[in-house]
């Protein structure tokens, strides 16, 4: 590999098998739902490649990481006369380092997180109703684990399964995969390396967890979870130290966990919680990070003490030591410019938490609540999904026309400070007493702060 990205063109031998003479003709006739075929050959070091187009013509085929940190054998590619192309992908050395940019390839002891901008080369342009179908072959000793729903030992997934991220497992066999059903939801679970807990601990603390999430909603909303346990160094108490969701074609999320830490710190962890709730609602676009992050912050603290994980005080601390860190008392940017270039991260998380708390309230206040509002939506991450703008999901939480969630969410968007929300708390009946809060049953909204944490 040589040159910058590690291009050199190369020809290879052939893999998979040349298209058909009815999938050839679909090709040229361009007619029924255009379809992206990939054959895959896969092992922890190398994968090898080959994309063909049905029912479109792309112009080239390109990978999907523009900042170009892949060994691709060549990251851009035109389709032969087929309307096909083949790629190579030096996996192992691909590898960054997570926290420096965790992006597409996580090489740990016994797996591999994959994103697909590890897997496939995507054409330049995808029609909206292309249908991607994924044939693999995966070394010896090892196993795909994916997020992406498989029929006919297929992968499938519509065009966001090439436009949004999701992770892929790739696991040594010497690693267990579990499969359950967990709230409604397909779970799969596996690990990359050697963990300090049993597997039937982290199994039941995985479905606790999924279950706290899902209780007040009725299923957890999603048809199939792919859960990585990674380790990632640490001592016995760094616990969860990160997690990333992902819902690109199917949800996945990866935690990075201390290998030290016995059951007694993950049973304190909040991230499994705040990952989790990412899902209830749709994925949103960049600039509206601020309202992504800002309902699982929000939902990490109440459904933990909904569920008994935390007390109702633990969980009014932890949102007003957030407030205190986000607070910004001069004239900024706005919450939506800050969320679109990733700037205050604690400011996004923690205005956008008020955001949620503030919106909580005004639902409560007419009897009904957000969490309801979810419930009531019924949301499902499918193979399909797209991005949603902030304002389209605040609509449908006010039930179908712009109400007090729009109005609500639009103010907090554009307001370009966040002082401390005192008067908010104040009326719950939450006051600061450093290092912990008091909470007084007197104040005129405090039935409305109860019943946030009560359990059902
Ligand atoms: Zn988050």
């Amino acid at each position: 590999m040589g040159g910058a990205c590690g291009v050199t063109r190369s020809s290879r031998t052939q893999i998979g098998s040349e298209p058909s003479s009815t999938q050839r003709a679909q090709g040229l006739r361009a007619s029924g739902s255009p379809r992206l075929r990939y054959d895959l050959e896969i092992s922890p070091d190398r994968l090898l490649g080959r994309v063909c187009a049905e029912g479109f013509r792309p112009q080239r085929f390109e990978t999907l990481n523009r900042r170009c940190q892949f060994r691709f054998s060549a990251p851009m590619l035109e389709p032969d006369g087929e309307g096909c192309a083949q790629y190579e992908v030096q996996l192992r050395t691909s590898t960054r380092r997570f926290f420096g940019g965790i992006d597409d390839v996580l090489v740990g002891e016994h797996a591999l997180a994959l994103s697909q901008a590890a897997l496939f080369l995507r054409p330049n342009r995808i029609p909206n109703n292309t249908e991607i179908r994924v044939r693999s072959r995966v070394s010896e000793g090892w196993r795909l684990v994916s997020p992406w729903p498989e029929e006919n030992d297929e992968l499938q997934a519509g065009p966001d399964g090439l436009r949004r991220l999701t992770t892929f497992g790739l696991v040594s066999e010497t690693m267990p995969v579990r499969q359950l059903e967990v709230a409604g939801t397909a779970l799969t679970w596996t690990r990359a390396g050697e963990l300090a807990v049993p597997d039937d601990e982290l199994e039941r603390w995985l479905t606790q967890r999924i279950a706290d999430v899902a209780a007040p909603v009725g299923d957890f909303p999603v048809e199939r979870l792919v859960i990585l346990l990674f380790p990632s160094g640490g001592g016995p108490s760094s616990g969860v130290r990160f997690g990333l969701v992902r819902r690109g074609g199917g949800a996945s999320v990866v935690f990075f966990l201390s290998p030290r830490s016995p059951m007694s710190v993950l049973e304190d962890d909040w991230v499994i919680t705040h990952e989790l709730s990412h899902l209830l609602i749709p994925g949103m676009t960049r600039q509206d990070r601020w309202a992504a992050e800002g309902f699982a912050t929000y939902m990490q603290e109440i459904l933990r003490a909904r569920a008994g994980r935390i007390s109702e005080q633990e969980a009014w601390i932890h949102l007003v030591e957030g407030f205190e860190r986000g607070e910004v008392r001069r004239r900024s940017e706005t919450l939506a410019a800050s969320s679109e270039r990733f700037g205050n991260v604690s400011r996004i998380y923690w205005q956008g938490t008020a955001a949620f708390l503030e919106m909580d309230i005004a639902l409560r206040r007419q009897g009904s609540s957000l969490l309801e509002r979810v419930r009531e939506n019924g949301w499902r991450v499918s193979a399909r999904d797209q991005a949603r703008s902030s304002e389209s999901v605040f609509r449908a939480l006010d039930g179908g026309e712009a109400g007090i969630i729009t109005e609500i969410g639009a103010r907090y968007a554009s307001s370009r400070n966040f002082p401390f929300p005192r008067a908010m708390l104040e009326e719950l009946g939450v006051q600061r007493e450093p290092p912990r809060v008091r909470l007084t049953d007197e104040a005129p909204l405090a039935p409305i702060r109860i019943s946030m944490t009560a359990r059902d």
